[in-house]
């Protein structure tokens, strides 16, 4: 019988289908961002953009009385959504797609909030926000995580990781001055805490990547693949005083 030859993103994919959140976050923090956005009774139509399974999408909605569309490129994560908004009775305001966030299938000036945990640098930060900009009512919110420098200085490794990785970190000023001039007033930013990437994401990752191991005895795309998510994590005990996720909000002028 022949093996099975996962590839990097089937095994992305399913190392993280089973977990509460696809990157570093928390409902703390989420709720902390939701706080800067007024009336949320306002908000009639929100979107998540790179939603993965929905944690954050699924607390939008505790806190928002109108509808919320979560998008993600990968239909296994958008499955887990659809399959939570039904057990959690909020299915008729709570939708997954899957879709890609530099090509929305939204009509333009339709959406009151576009929510990002973790996701925009998939398209870089600026460009994403001037692309989601025509999306937005007038006086819409954006509120995005972003990871970013936090200090003057950038150890190479840590440049060369994300870099590697398709994403480019920059400092949370520079990420400010983009915002304003993709057109949006700045609301706030604030760093989100270390616990956000070990206890809600490196610690239960850690267990799903044991559970490939075990699922893909000797299987060396899966070992390379679990490397590289340890690597990651190393890199980040050392240097996490350098870098880190950062909520941006900003507010359609
Ligand atoms: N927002 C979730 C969270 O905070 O747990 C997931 C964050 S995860 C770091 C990034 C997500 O973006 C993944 O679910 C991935 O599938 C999605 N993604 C990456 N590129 C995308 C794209 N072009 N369009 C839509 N989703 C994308």
């Amino acid at each position: 019988m022949e093996s099975k030859q996962p590839s990097p993103i089937d095994l992305l994919v399913e190392a993280h289908t089973g977990l509460e959140r696809q990157g570093p976050g928390c409902a703390e923090e989420t709720g902390r961002a939701l706080a800067f956005l007024g009336d949320l009774d306002l908000i009639a139509n929100a979107a998540d953009l790179g939603c993965g399974t929905g944690a954050q999408t699924l607390l939008l909605a505790q806190h928002l009385k109108g509808s919320v569309v979560g998008l993600d490129l990968f239909p296994a994560f958008v499955d887990v959504l659809n399959g939570q908004a039904c057990e959690q009775g909020v299915a008729d305001r709570v939708r997954g797609v899957v879709g890609s966030m530099d090509d929305l299938p939204f009509q333009r000036e339709s959406l009151d909030l576009i929510w990002s945990e973790g996701a925009i640098d998939n398209i870089g930060f600026e460009k994403g926000l001037a692309y989601w900009r025509g999306f937005l009512k007038q006086g819409g919110y954006v509120a995005v995580t972003c990871p970013s420098w936090l200090t003057d200085e950038r150890p190479a490794v840590i440049e060369r990781f994300w870099t590697d990785a398709g994403s480019r970190l920059d400092s949370v000023a520079s990420n400010i001055e983009a915002l304003q001039r993709c057109g949006y007033q700045f609301v706030a930013a604030f760093a989100l805490p270390e616990t956000c990437w070990t206890d809600e994401y490196f610690t239960p990752r850690e267990a799903a990547l044991e559970g490939l191991l075990r699922n893909y005895p000797g299987n060396e795309t899966v070992e390379a693949f679990v490397a590289d998510n340890r690597h990651e994590v190393e890199l980040y005990q050392e240097y996490k005083q350098h870098y880190g996720y950062v909520f941006y909000l900003g507010r359609k002028r």
